[in-house]
């Protein structure tokens, strides 16, 4: 947006990564994992997040390992029956649950994701199925009111869903949910009952995300791309916990500008980082 501005006076511009408060989206939204939490390692945690790495000292201890899984299971079966009370779709908690919950937006690429539900679909159709963990795809999410190509794609999930749903040779492999009226409400059920978080936007384009963080506090792994804050995310948590793959920001931007002959490397994702060492000329109150 700023990009004129940018160039004429780069010193003014910094970049502050935004966040969510897990007072309430660890607290509030999944007291059964934060009273199993508190009792192991106290309950600093709740203004001090890092203290969460002291549950490192229990990733061996068995009893702890079932009551964690007790607790997934638990919060599972709230998010199935939030499922079945927003769209009447009966779903099994012991699939995996795949989930892509946000705004639609042709970066986040809610369209990729929709893809690799119709491979998985010609998959099991074609018999390759060896080792196959049943899931659950969950969307959720709106579109700005006059956002065509977003609607387009609510739409494909929803017939893509309708297909998969009605096929009774689906029912112990695939199941595809559209979840209407996403909101910060239903995300309070949504983050704790999930297995893998969906962070695939394209990279160079999401400034931060928070819907990543919030999945990633409640236990869920994350899939996703070197991209806003899922790359510090990676830094706390390490790559047994969040899959990247793609193009890196910068490999975005050569790709585009071979493609179209368009330059944004100065763009929004790259430019806003860079500012961050350029010199202040005054200290901020
Ligand atoms: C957290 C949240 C968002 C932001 O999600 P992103 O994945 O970061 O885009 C959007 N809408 C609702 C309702 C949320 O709770």
């Amino acid at each position: 947006m700023f990009r004129d501005f940018y160039e004429l006076w780069p010193e003014k511009f910094n970049n502050k990564t935004n966040g969510v408060t897990p007072r309430r989206w660890l607290g509030w939204a999944n007291p059964a994992l934060s009273s199993l939490i508190t009792e192991k390692i106290g309950n600093g945690w709740i203004t001090d997040l890092p203290q969460l790495h002291l549950l490192k000292n229990y990733v061996n201890d068995k009893e702890f390992c079932l009551r964690w899984r007790e607790i997934k299971m638990h919060n599972k079966k709230r998010l199935a029956a939030l499922i079945k009370q927003g769209c009447g779709i009966v779903v099994d908690a012991f699939a995996l649950y795949d989930v892509q919950v946000k705004r639609f937006h042709e970066y986040k690429r809610q369209l990729l994701n929709i893809l690799h539900v119709v491979h998985l679909y010609d998959r099991v159709k074609r018999g390759d199925d060896a080792n196959w963990t049943p899931r659950l795809i969950l969307f959720g999410g709106k579109a700005a009111s006059g956002y065509f190509m977003a609607k387009t794609i609510i739409k494909l999930i929803n017939n893509v869903a309708e297909v998969i749903n009605a096929d009774p040779k689906m029912h112990e492999y695939l199941k595809v949910v559209f979840l209407p009226n996403y909101s910060v409400t239903a995300m309070e059920i949504i983050a704790p009952g999930t297995d893998l978080s969906e962070q695939i936007s394209t990279a160079g384009k999401e400034a931060s995300g928070t819907g990543n963080m919030k999945f990633m506090m409640n236990g869920a792994i994350t899939i996703g791309t070197l991209d806003g804050a899922n790359i510090e995310i990676r830094k706390e948590v390490g790559d047994e916990n969040l899959f990247f793959f793609g193009l890196t920001a910068e490999e975005v931007f050569q790709l585009r500008k071979t493609i179209t002959g368009c330059d944004y490397s100065h763009g929004r994702g790259l430019a806003s980082r860079d500012a961050v060492t350029y010199k202040r000329p005054f200290q901020p109150v």
